[in-house]
């Protein structure tokens, strides 16, 4: 499978502090000069799009805290050859940000959103304690939700992790949004990839079960042909629906051989896999101005690693998702 997607981190920084990502818990953020500026951002997406990628998604930490995430779309948006921007946001500054955002060329858009109740939404993410999150933080989720559903009318995902004893009960709240809604709706199995994830436990939901909750609720679901923007996702839809309902299940289900992405963060670490730390760092490439045939053919190396690593089972590993954004 050609690897045409990169999933780029624009910041280590978050406004919010949810149950299973550790923002807040970390020894420090990077520091200001370790971080990429926008000029080099856009002149390493270009290399990758050379080395082959034509589908970018922004993500973070939280994307839209970084300085001027509008203008940095609106230039990453004018490189030849980028066939679709998208981002993955938890959605706070979004209603704000999603006219502008539209404006500068943004395709598409994933909120996460892990409640739809106020009380739960705030246990998960442990609003109050993210510098720009107040009391309102799920009024505000939802306003961006809205806004977003306005730009993009059929181009928004709200991803969903399911975690027992903490939302596993809304399984078919969240699946009722898309009966009159054209929105995807995501459920997410739920990973310990680190420490503080691992403290919650046995929180994983399989996908089964989810699947037979929303069943049992709603009615039957069916399944659809999945399209490029599905990625891992397996597709249904609940009869008559608008939306659309997708199981990205990455514990009970094995995808790896169909991945087509790499990662890269904001410091110019590429990541293979998600699984396998940072093997290659472009920063130095690009501070010392090297052109863009020189770093696309670097690129091109990485996607080799790749395809070798492909091969195995992802591992069990550390993995900093407040970094790089999962
Ligand atoms: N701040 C942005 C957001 O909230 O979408 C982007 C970064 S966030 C780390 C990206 C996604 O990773 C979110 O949808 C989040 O739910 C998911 N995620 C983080 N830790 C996870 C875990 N342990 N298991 C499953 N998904 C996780």
């Amino acid at each position: 499978m050609a690897i045409d997607y990169l999933r780029l981190s624009l910041t280590d920084r978050c406004n919010l502090n949810c149950v299973y990502c550790t923002p807040l818990e970390k020894k420090g953020f990077l520091r200001h000069e370790d971080l990429l500026r926008h000029e080099e951002i856009a002149r390493a997406v270009a290399a990758f799009v050379k080395a082959g990628v034509r589908k970018v998604r922004l993500t973070g930490g939280e994307p839209l805290v970084k300085k001027n995430i509008v203008g940095l779309a609106g230039m990453l948006r004018e490189i030849p050859g980028l066939e679709e921007l998208a981002l993955t946001t938890n959605g706070l500054l979004l209603a704000e940000l999603a006219a502008p955002l539209r404006e500068a060329g943004l395709d598409r858009v994933n909120i996460s959103l892990d409640s739809l109740k106020k009380e739960t939404f705030a246990k998960i993410t442990g609003h109050g304690t993210g510098a720009s999150a107040g009391a309102d933080a799920f009024d505000r989720v939802w306003r961006g939700v809205e806004a977003a559903l306005e730009m993009w009318p059929r181009g928004v995902k709200l991803n969903v992790v399911l975690m027992r004893r903490l939302n596993d009960a809304e399984a078919a709240d969240f699946a009722r949004l898309t009966l009159d809604r054209p929105l995807a709706v995501r459920f997410i199995e739920f990973y310990a990839t680190n420490e503080r994830a691992a403290r919650l436990g046995d929180a994983l939901v399989p996908t089964a079960e989810t699947r037979r909750r929303i069943e049992d609720a709603l009615g039957p679901l069916e399944a659809v042909a999945p399209s490029a923007a599905d990625g891992p996702a397996r597709v249904y839809k609940l009869r008559g629906a608008a939306g659309r309902i997708g199981f990205i299940s990455g514990r009970s289900d094995y995808f790896c051989g169909a991945c087509n992405r790499v990662r890269m963060d904001c410091t110019g670490k590429v990541y293979p896999c998600l699984f396998s730390g940072p093997t290659h760092d472009l920063r130095d490439l690009l501070r010392r101005g090297a052109p863009e045939e020189a770093l696309a053919s670097y690129i091109k190396k990485i996607f080799l690693v790749k395809s070798n690593h492909r091969k195995d089972a992802p591992g069990s590993g550390h993995i900093e998702m407040s970094s790089i954004g999962g």
